[in-house]
């Protein structure tokens, strides 16, 4: 049976917002049928018009807010443009209300599945913008002229902009006196349309606790031209930069770095410390992007874990071990194991770096390793792991729980992948036994990571 969306594409309608989605957006229901807004909190009533009818759902952009709800924070233009980049898609609630919000995903995920658990207040932030230490710019020529900015969501319309709010700003002004050198020596700017052109994208990573800052050129062409100039300008005018390398990617795709990197000033890494351990960071490793939450998150998982300094644990999805390396300070011995082998090499470097001499890292799936170490007789006290959004294997669950350590520590940057895991524990007889606790590690957008601590019955 066909049904009938009883709303229609470019009609004007007005609604009182029911729920917020796990992506921010409003929900409004016309005769049961939901429809997606931005811009839009609970309890506001709105006129929107309807931009996209689906099957069961459609999409719509307010035209009016006819009520405001007190949850909303004011938003000038530099704002609105951001919200054009999808950059800071709940910038338009005030921060109280985003922390309320994450935590409320997950008691409404909890219940939904009838899962009666606490979930704590979201850990926040004092300063919640400034934050990411990482940025990836695209570069493009808009109107004649080199630009840096977003690309307009959903689209790949680069918008100029220079103030990105929730980066470090020493990057925002880093970004815009590599494009001021780039327009004076006429590099020309990388069009995804005809493949031509040579900067495609700026990358800089800044460490939080160093002086240290590394910009990476993406280049389409093996070749930088005026690579000399550019580079004496660059570290004449950021003294702070200690790297500067060229990436070449000249395939046509969405992925930014590709597999060729060279050094052109200073060091292939910059350095940055979490928990008092030192990291070298490369241009292709993956690190977290706000350092200040993160050192929460990883206390917190070590509190939880309850090291007294005698203890075997395992690390899995460990990447460049900074979770290890941090629980390493506290037990007998951590296993770390991840499948990106030179995220893997990195580990090795970084827990030498910090004389640590109690860890061992495995190159491999997380799901096949813990089978190989529970057969090998491996008997973890701790099991810590931090998955992707996609969360764990089932044979993970199943090889955890056979080597039967006192707790998991969940890392978790998915909700509703960690409520499906829960339910999978407690039928191998792991149950949470503390709340869950939410730590915002990415204010201003949608996205959830939270702790929690399973425990065997
Ligand atoms: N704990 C680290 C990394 C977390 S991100 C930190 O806090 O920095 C998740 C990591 O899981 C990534 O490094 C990714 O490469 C890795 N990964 C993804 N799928 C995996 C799998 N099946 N087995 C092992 N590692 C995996």
């Amino acid at each position: 049976m066909k049904i009938q969306a009883p709303v229609a594409k470019n009609e004007t309608y007005t609604g009182t917002v029911m729920d917020l989605t796990y992506e921010g957006n409003g929900v409004v229901k016309i005769d049961n049928y939901s429809l997606f807004i931005a811009n839009a909190l609970p309890g506001e009533e709105i006129k929107f018009v309807v931009t996209k009818v689906g099957k069961s759902f459609g999409f719509g952009r307010v035209l009016e807010h006819l009520t405001t709800s007190p949850d909303r924070a004011e938003i000038d233009a530099k704002d609105r443009k951001l919200a054009q980049a999808g950059i800071a898609p709940l910038q338009h609630m005030v921060y109280p209300a985003q922390l309320r919000f994450k935590q409320h995903q997950i008691e409404s995920l909890l219940a939904k599945n009838k899962l009666e658990l606490s979930v704590s207040e979201t850990i926040g932030m004092e300063t919640p913008y400034h934050y990411r230490n990482k940025a990836q710019i695209p570069v493009r020529n808009v109107h004649g002229e080199l630009e840096t900015g977003f690309y307009r969501q959903h689209s790949h319309d680069l918008v100029p902009l220079t103030d990105f709010y929730i980066q470090d700003p020493r990057i925002d002004k880093a970004i815009v006196i590599v494009r001021d050198i780039l327009r004076a020596e006429n590099v020309p700017a990388y069009d995804e349309k005809t493949h031509k052109g040579i900067i495609r994208n700026i990358m800089v990573r800044q460490s939080y606790y160093e002086k240290e800052m590394m910009i990476g050129l993406i280049t389409n062409s093996h070749t930088l031209p005026r690579a000399k100039a550019i580079v004496e300008q660059i570290s004449e005018q950021l003294p702070e930069v200690t790297s500067i390398i060229q990436n070449v990617n000249n395939r046509p795709t969405n992925v930014i770095l590709g597999p060729i990197t060279n050094v052109l000033y200073g060091e292939p890494v910059i350095h940055d410390s979490l928990l008092g351990n030192r990291f070298e960071i490369s241009a292709q490793s993956f690190y977290q992007v706000n350092p200040v939450q993160t050192e929460k998150l990883y206390q917190l998982a070590i509190d939880r874990a309850g090291l007294t300094g005698s203890e075997t644990v395992i690390d899995a999805y460990c990447g460049i071990g900074t979770i290890s390396l941090a629980m390493a300070r506290h037990a007998k011995d951590v296993y770390g194991v991840e499948v990106v082998s030179t995220a893997v090499e990195d580990a090795k470097k970084n827990a030498k770096l910090n004389g640590l001499t109690n860890l061992h890292f495995a190159t491999n799936k997380a799901e096949y390793q813990m089978a190989e170490w529970q057969k090998q007789g491996l008997k973890p006290d701790v099991i810590v792991v931090d998955p992707p959004r996609k969360g764990l294997d089932e044979t993970l669950i199943e090889s955890a729980a056979e080597m039967q350590p006192k707790k998991i520590v969940y890392v978790s940057c998915n909700p509703s992948t960690l409520v499906r895991d829960i339910q999978r524990f407690a039928e191998k007889g792991y149950h949470v036994t503390e709340p869950i606790q939410p730590v915002d590690q990415f204010p201003q957008t949608p996205h959830i990571e939270s702790v929690t601590l399973l425990e065997k019955d």
